[in-house]
């Protein structure tokens, strides 16, 4: 069977496939490195071309009726849904995630994002204001162009989320995906123009970090959008900050997955593998610091170890495998790194360890101390750090003992401590008795160092929009002189 996934070009500007004019990039099927597709990045004149495409593009699109736009964004969805099978294998090999989670995950995510959004494009309006025999109103007007920047952990879905909110406003984008995994961007780029969206609307451009930072300092850039990491976060927000422009940033985390006593331990079990483990644990909300109650301790690790003899790591294309590599070695090499960390800090290896080549299994560790790193840093690989507690506040103050604000979790039956505690944890997006669901109905996002601003539900179109104020004068106008 042949791994190629070598795209008609590499990039997309302005309707068309496009190739690159910058360097060679490599994309490689993270189980076995075997290159599936090379690429070359955009140049600076090649993004300064894309950039210029979307913006002779807006208008027009902007102009369109709303329904229209919605219409197209429901079309693509509807041909993203026909072709899932081939693009969730596409993913899997952009990704190395398991067949079984890109089947399920990703595209049907994006798809999602596109249909809602579809949805609420013709009721995106204004206010009318009353002011006595004068009134005002408001015109919900878009941004411009939007430039998204991806990370490779959920590139379609990402692209999606980014571009749905955007598009239905009648903003036009160009989009950089992670330099790990260019490929399903272009994907969604293809099929756009095949759901019927004019040229120029949607606009892919490829490289490193250098062809990011090109991108949100383009003059014609209204808004930049970024899933990454706090550091790369902080640069592309200060970046922005010179022209004034939009953010939405949708960065790390370290996030608390807290477990009272009287938990449904089978269920707290489950959601600490969602939590931890899923995508090989390369999930920004992830709940990396599970507390678990002194008095359910044990149990919680006894029987988190037992579940986890079941993992099948191996090809991902392999639909038994529900365990995959790891992205490329240099993440491995950290994740790794992390885990000796855990150990060399006294920390008990309940289970895994660091495993081979591209592979790194479930690793639990106990009796871990908030301060150790494994406790502190976002690893973004699979490995869980449980900590003990045995009272409601001291697990509050704890929980929240972090710069990170992305996620987290509460698993009890006791109703109102389930709310009260949410209530006190800081973080933008939590669960109560589950972990890790993110339907494109409820807002996403992080606080603190986790980022600003909301993807997915009617919130993110604050994002993507702006208001114009008009006071209407009905009357005649009186002056001093
Ligand atoms: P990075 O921060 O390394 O990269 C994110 C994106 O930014 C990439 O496309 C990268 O390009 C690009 N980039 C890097 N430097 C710059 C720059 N100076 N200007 C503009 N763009 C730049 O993140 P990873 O790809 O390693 O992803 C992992 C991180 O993403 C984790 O911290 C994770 O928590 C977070 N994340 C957050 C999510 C959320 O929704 N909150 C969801 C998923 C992940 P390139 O890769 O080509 O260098």
């Amino acid at each position: 069977m042949s791994l190629s996934a070598q795209p008609a070009a590499s990039l997309f500007i302005d309707g068309k496939p496009v190739e690159g004019q910058g360097d060679t990039l490599d994309v490689r099927y993270a189980f076995d490195g075997s290159t599936i597709a090379t690429l070359r990045e955009a140049t600076t004149d090649q993004v300064a071309q894309a950039c210029a495409a979307a913006r002779a593009a807006q208008p027009a699109w902007a102009a369109m009726a709303p329904v229209e736009r919605g219409r197209i964004l429901a079309r693509a969805a509807a041909i993203i849904l026909e072709r899932n099978d081939e693009l969730a294998r596409l993913e899997t090999l952009d990704t190395g995630k398991p067949i079984q989670e890109t089947l399920v995950a990703d595209w049907p995510s994006g798809a999602a994002s596109l249909e809602y959004f579809a949805g609420l494009a013709a009721t995106l309006t204004g206010q009318m204001i009353p002011l006595g025999a004068d009134w005002a109103y408001t015109r919900r007007e878009p941004l411009g162009v939007c430039a998204g920047i991806g990370a490779w952990n959920y590139p379609s879905q990402i692209a999606c989320w980014k571009a749905a909110p955007a598009l239905v406003m009648g903003n036009t984008t160009v989009f950089k995906p992670s330099e790990e995994t260019p490929l399903g961007a272009l994907k969604l780029a293809e099929i756009f123009i095949q759901a019927g969206m004019p040229p120029g609307v949607f606009n892919v451009v490829q490289g490193r970090g250098a062809v990011g930072a090109a991108l949100v300092t383009d003059p014609n850039v209204a808004k930049v959008s970024l899933t990454g990491s706090v550091p790369t976060g902080r640069r592309v927000y200060a970046a922005a900050a010179e022209g004034m422009r939009h953010v939405t940033m949708e960065l790390g985390g370290k996030s608390p997955l807290i477990v009272f006593d009287d938990a449904n331990l089978e269920d707290a079990v489950s959601a600490a593998i969602l939590a931890n483990f899923y995508s090989a644990g390369q999930i920004c909300s992830n709940g990396t610091r599970v507390f678990l109650h002194e008095g359910i301790k044990e149990d919680f690790l006894a029987r988190l170890a037992e579940r986890v003899k079941a993992v099948r790591m191996g090809d991902p294309l392999d639909p038994d495998t529900n365990h995959g590599p790891i992205i490329n070695a240099a993440q491995a090499d950290k994740i790794r790194a992390a885990i000796r960390a855990g150990v060399d800090a006294g920390a008990r290896l309940v289970c895994g360890g660091m495993g081979e080549g591209p592979f790194i299994p479930p690793t639990v560790f106990a009796d871990a101390t908030d301060d150790m790193t494994i406790a502190t840093d976002e690893i973004f690989g699979p490995v869980m750090t449980a900590l003990s507690f045995v009272d409601e506040a001291e697990v509050i103050g704890r929980a929240n003992g972090t710069g990170f604000g992305l996620a987290a979790g509460v698993f009890t039956q006791d109703l109102t401590r389930a709310h009260r505690v949410i209530a006190a944890l800081e973080a933008g997006t939590c669960w109560i008795n589950t972990y890790n669901l993110t339907p494109v109905e409820m807002p996403f996002g992080g606080v603190k160092l986790s980022g600003l601003g909301r993807e997915n539900s009617a919130a993110a179109i604050e994002h993507y929009s702006q208001l114009k104020s008009v006071y209407v004068g009905m009357g005649g106008v009186d002056a001093p002189y």
